[in-house]
């Protein structure tokens, strides 16, 4: 469905500038921005997939991956045919750079099935759901008016004035931070690090709840430093926020071997001597997804595979020692 698109600039000559992301492309008649669903149309921005689904799905939440907000519950999950990154390794490259078929849902059913579904809220997630800005501005209200929750798995990179107007529907998001060099953000994702540093910086300070995830790719992004670098980041908003090293599989236009993984546990390593919830995705290694209490050590929630069990935290409380973990439940 097109719609008329937020936060543009009319230019003289029918052109105009999208602010939605920091690329703020300028475009004239017709032509499309980089994440090709915007595009100028008589010199007004409009979107082209308003509501446009590529899939629908009742996922773990587990699965986002959010292993700190609501663990065990389920949420229905949906994704826009529709990307501002062009990332060589992209794991979901078939309906993040390619178009492919969609159906329209509008806000109103797509809250109903939710509802229908026992699910905590909806995920937008699959590819970049900040892509489809308009469409979740208009379903956040939806959902929380049923008491359901907004959730966002992004790459964060949208530029300061819509994210600002977005956070307050946001009940939790997990953001991928790729890596901590520009090179690698320039050359391999065609953006820039620094928008989305800032952003993760602002998202923690928010209410909503925040998880990290690092995609470690063997050569790019795994060396101790870097890795030390991104802990230290995170460490600088939040030692609670829990990180998720992902194991990375050869996809799309790299063909770097796999993770290895031993470097994920050397990740791991690193991170929890300064963050208290650190996890190991893509992979079965033991420990690598269980929660714990950071005050005592008592496991809060075990994890295998998609199988959760809360057992050991009640209202975010640790049971054994009473501590608030910063699990939302
Ligand atoms: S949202 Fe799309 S059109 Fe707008 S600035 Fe970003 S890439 Fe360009």
């Amino acid at each position: 469905m097109i719609k008329e698109a937020a936060h543009y600039e009319k230019r003289p000559d029918n052109r105009v500038i999208c602010h939605l992301c920091p690329f703020n492309c300028r475009l004239r008649d017709e032509q499309k921005g980089i994440c090709k669903s915007r595009f100028n149309r008589g010199g007004e921005l409009v979107t082209d997939n308003y509501g446009e689904l590529v899939t629908l799905a009742v996922d773990p939440i587990e699965k986002k991956p959010l292993y700190h907000f609501y663990p065990g519950a389920d949420i229905l999950s949906t994704g826009p045919n529709s990307c501002n990154f062009q990332c060589l390794h992209c794991q979901n490259w078939t309906i993040s750079q390619r178009k492919t078929s969609t159906f329209y849902v509008s806000p109103e059913k797509l809250v109903e099935t939710a509802l229908g579904h026992n699910s905590i809220g909806v995920a937008y997630t699959y590819t970049e759901p900040l892509m489809w800005y308009e469409y979740i501005l208009d379903t956040a209200p939806l959902l929380r008016r049923e008491g359901l929750k907004t959730v966002l798995v992004s790459n964060g990179y949208i530029s300061p004035e819509p994210l600002e107007e977005l956070l307050p529907l946001l009940d939790a998001a997990n953001i991928d931070l790729k890596s901590m060099r520009p090179e690698f953000y320039r050359k391999i994702c065609k953006g820039k690090l620094r928008p989305v540093l800032d952003n993760i910086k602002r998202m923690a300070e928010s209410d909503m709840h925040l998880e990290i995830t690092n995609l470690v790719i063997p050569g790019k992004n795994d060396s101790e430093e870097e890795l030390s670098e991104l802990v230290n980041f995170i460490a600088s908003l939040s030692d609670r926020i829990p990180l998720h090293f992902s194991a990375y599989f050869p996809n799309y236009r790299m063909n770097t071997g796999a993770t290895p993984s031993d470097t994920l546990l050397k990740a791991q390593d690193i991170a929890r001597k300064k963050l208290k919830y650190v996890f190991l995705g893509n992979v079965a290694l033991p420990d690598g997804s269980n929660s714990y209490c950071p005050e005592c050590g008592y496991l809060l929630v075990r994890r295998s595979g998609y199988h959760t069990v809360t057992e050991g935290v009640r209202g975010g409380k640790c049971r054994n020692c009473g501590l608030e973990t910063g699990i939302v439940q």
